[in-house]
């Protein structure tokens, strides 16, 4: 087991929890009981009737009846939809229920998340230090460059151009095929039962995303931790550690390469638990929610892959053809090692010398602009990352609230998207990591990420070559805008 590559590790961490949850949904999870000792002081009879369905639960305290239901599928705001919401409104009946009333499927499923809860934290842990190193990292290699201000300016706006326009196709397809609200017919198209705390403007919104880009207190932001905080503040820091040069920056390039060095392989060390994860994860969900979780697996799976689709055969390919007069299919075929080798290793920055060899020596781009967009792009320009973190979140409100989530959620899903591609390093699985930010933003659980962890090898593959090919085809666009203007361009070889 301990040779066989990752991805197929966890194919066979996926297989097995889904086959052991599923057998303990089908075979263990109805559970009828009447008790009338061992209960909460007061209570004189309890009944519980549990099922993945629905649970009810009876009790007796003063010859008073009370009965209360859990069901997961209601839509009502007043029903009680989730254990935590039973434990918030009827501690009595939540203590019952968990001390003899959960069938063998929930209490297994509830260890498994439990389990499975250690890998996600351990994902968590890694986060803030990766984002910090990574960025710095990519932002400070720029340094001791001469005459690349423009081009600098030009490779951002790419980079930010594109990735916006890869989270609005995540977005409006994850809206027009709703993959988290397959499975169930009744659900309502908009969201009548939207949390109050939800319910901001969008000045309001926007603002409160400007205000954290602002971080008062940028350490209280690593502690916290707030995300947008930390990646404003961290590329603040590395363009004024640029400006101020000299020694100031050669040490600190030596300091951020180690850690980002060090944090790789802990992030690595820690994926190598995926298949542990993925399969404590998995059991946890079959066994508590049975197969209907598949067929939103599989619309969640089809909305991601059109939408990379998408983006890197229709948009990418008109930027190309308009602002790099370049012909998309050629390039692409210049560009099919670098492509293959990111679908199959999953990290931009494990494909990055193959990139820079299949953009200089396949595609005709100068090694000017090639090992300046490259680098930077194989950090920060993530089309494909920042358009599944969009499609994934969405997809687990979708699953968690039964509704589309607001439009003012959407639109800090999409700006967390954007950084949280910008501060997900080039190595697999590094948007699961960054999820973390946008769960957070919008108030999701996040254990919910367990749901999608199955199936991210394999999304990861394909928007890691959505990656590669943005960067590719920014190194042609910026060429050509470059080319255009005779300004500021010295040969560096
Ligand atoms: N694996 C991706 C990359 O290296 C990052 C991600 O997980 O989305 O580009």
């Amino acid at each position: 087991m301990r040779n066989l590559a990752l991805h197929w590790q966890i194919l066979i961490g996926m297989i097995a929890g889904c086959c052991i949850g599923l057998a303990l949904n089908m075979a263990a999870s109805e559970r009828s009981v009447t008790l009338t000792s061992n209960l909460p002081t007061g209570v004189v009879e309890a009944e519980v009737d549990d099922s993945s369905s629905l649970t009810v639960i009876r009790y007796l305290v003063d010859g008073k009846e009370t009965t209360v239901t859990v069901d997961p599928a209601s839509r009502s705001n007043d029903s009680i939809r989730t254990y935590k919401q039973l434990a918030q409104r009827d501690p009595l009946a939540s203590q019952i229920y968990n001390q003899h009333g959960k069938s063998l499927a929930k209490q297994v499923g509830d260890w498994c998340k439990k389990i499975g809860g250690l890998f996600l934290r351990m994902l968590q842990m890694v986060s803030v230090p990766l984002i910090i190193t990574s960025l710095l990292s990519g932002i400070l290699s720029l340094s001791g460059r001469v005459g690349v201000g423009k081009m600098f300016k030009r490779t951002l706006s790419y980079y930010l151009t594109t990735s916006l326009l890869a989270i609005l196709t995540g977005l409006l397809l994850v809206n027009l095929i709703r993959p988290g609200l397959q499975t169930t017919n009744s659900v309502p198209a908009a969201a009548p039962t939207i949390d109050e705390s939800h319910q901001t403007s969008l000045v309001d919104v926007m603002f409160a995303q400007i205000e954290a880009a602002i971080p008062s207190n940028p350490l209280a932001a690593i502690t916290q931790p707030n995300f947008l905080s930390i990646i404003a503040f961290t590329i603040i820091f590395g363009v004024f550690a640029l400006r101020v040069g000299g020694t100031t920056v050669t040490r600190l390039q030596e300091l951020t390469n180690a850690g980002l060095e060090v944090m790789m392989a802990i992030t690595t060390a820690i994926i190598r638990l995926a298949p542990f994860g993925v399969f404590f994860l998995i059991t946890a969900v079959l066994a508590t929610q049975g197969s209907s979780v598949f067929k939103s697996l599989g619309w969640y799976v089809l909305t991601v892959t059109a939408a990379l689709v998408f983006h890197a055969c229709i948009t990418l390919p008109l930027i190309l053809k308009i602002i790099a007069k370049r012909q998309p299919l050629e390039y692409a075929r210049a560009m099919s090692p670098a492509l293959l080798t990111a679908f199959s290793s999953a990290s931009s920055n494990g494909t990055l010398p193959v990139t820079m060899t299949s953009v200089e020596q396949r595609a005709g781009i100068s090694n000017r602009t090639g090992s300046f967009v490259l680098p930077l792009g194989a950090t920060i320009n993530m089309d494909g990352t920042a358009l599944y973190e969009a499609v994934a979140v969405l997809f687990i409100a979708q699953l968690h609230y039964g509704y589309n989530l607001p439009l003012s959620q959407q639109i800090i899903v999409a700006i967390t998207a954007l950084l949280a591609s910008i501060g997900a390093a080039g190595i697999p699985h590094a948007g699961l990591v960054m999820m973390v930010i946008i769960l957070q933003a919008v108030g999701l659980p996040l254990e919910m990420q367990g749901i999608i962890l199955a199936v991210d090898r394999v999304l990861d593959m394909a928007r890691t070559s959505v990656n590669v090919w943005s960067d590719s085809c920014g190194c042609a666009v910026v060429e050509a805008l470059d080319s255009q203007t005779s300004t500021a361009i010295e040969p560096t070889s």
